[in-house]
């Protein structure tokens, strides 16, 4: 059976697939030309990531597909709902990308907390010229340590973040619309661990109390979580992280704040306009950016693409 990964597949997951009789072809094949190759190629298993669409035509147009794998979380870009109704299996893999994704808000938080991404920026343009004025302008940073980090989203990857954020020596408190208490296992190298509970609270709380916010919430269909009203509640010289989705903060509402100063810094990897940001956001110098790399580690991409090879495996036996 073939196995097409149009939008590319870590060699663990091929290596397992074409040892239970699959071939997998990685091909990238532009978006108008899917359904004429899937047909050609006689293809069973078609697997994305966020790049390449799903959708109803393709869905109808090649009766030989048996499984849409998306490797990752957020299936915005399949039509899972009419794919499955048309008989297809549609898998996914949310768990494996739960730790890049929480690393990565820790490399905003302390990039912001200590101005490193307008350092990068200017240190190559006056580093040698201005060394003193801008050793002054990020003279000022704060410490991670002691302070209270706020999870919106108190799923699989939030939690990750708790489990980080406890190990740094940060109080840690969450708002989720359904989890109530969680435990947090915070691990160590040496299989020491302690379990942390931590009991969710309203939204409101955590936008007055956090000093540093993080979103980790599904892509909403009623507008936005963090809006006007929302920074008003939160505290002066507040760091803002979204890794989840583009279209929970509003970025209008968050460069007033930045200009303000009720905003310390952002942290964006996700944006309202993929894959073209408006340039106000991607020039504001309180703003440390990433092109939508959250679950962008080799290791995410290994266990993705294993996790697809198992499923695939599982539901398709040569
Ligand atoms: P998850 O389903 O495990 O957790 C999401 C949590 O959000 C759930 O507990 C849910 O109850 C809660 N929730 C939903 N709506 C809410 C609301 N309005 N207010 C408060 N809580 C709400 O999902 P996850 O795997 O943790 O992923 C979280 C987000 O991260 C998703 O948007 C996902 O698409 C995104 N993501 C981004 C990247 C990236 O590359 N940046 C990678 C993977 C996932």
């Amino acid at each position: 059976m073939i196995v097409l990964a149009n939008d590319g597949i870590s060699k663990k997951g091929i290596k397992l697939l074409e040892k239970n009789g699959f071939e997998v072809l990685t091909t990238k094949v532009a978006q108008e030309q899917l359904a004429n190759y899937i047909n050609a190629n006689d293809v069973s298993v078609l697997l994305v990531r966020s790049a390449t669409k799903v959708t109803k035509d393709i869905i109808d147009d090649c009766p030989s597909l048996k499984v849409i794998g998306r490797g990752g979380v957020g299936m915005d870009n399949i039509e899972v709902d009419y794919a499955r109704s048309q008989g297809k299996n549609v898998i996914s893999t949310p768990a494996s990308s739960a730790e890049s994704v929480a690393e990565l808000v820790f490399a905003h938080l302390f990039s912001g907390a200590r101005f490193l991404h307008d350092s990068n920026r200017n240190m190559p343009l006056e580093g040698d010229s201005n060394f003193n004025g801008l050793k002054k302008a990020y003279a000022n940073g704060v410490e991670l340590r002691g302070k209270t980090l706020g999870i919106i989203g108190f799923g699989r990857i939030g939690k990750e973040v708790a489990r980080i954020g406890l190990g740094l020596g940060m109080k840690v408190i969450a708002s989720d619309k359904f989890v109530g208490d969680a435990e947090i296992k915070v691990d160590f190298y040496n299989g020491q661990f302690i379990n942390v509970k931590i009991k969710t609270e309203p939204l409101e709380d955590i936008l007055k109390h956090a000093d540093f916010l993080t979103l980790h919430v599904p892509a909403q269909e009623n507008g936005y979580i963090i809006d006007e009203a929302e920074f008003e509640l939160m505290k002066e010289n507040v760091g803002i992280i979204n890794a989840s989705r583009g279209g929970i903060i509003n970025e209008v509402a968050l460069l007033k704040a930045l200009d303000n100063e009720k905003v310390l810094f952002a942290g964006l990897d996700v944006f309202e306009e993929e894959p073209t940001p408006a340039v106000q956001v991607l020039m504001h110098p309180k703003i440390s950016l990433t092109p939508h790399i959250g679950a962008a580690t080799q290791e995410a991409q290994e266990r993705i693409s294993i996790e697809l090879a198992q499923q695939i495996i599982g539901l398709l036996p040569a």
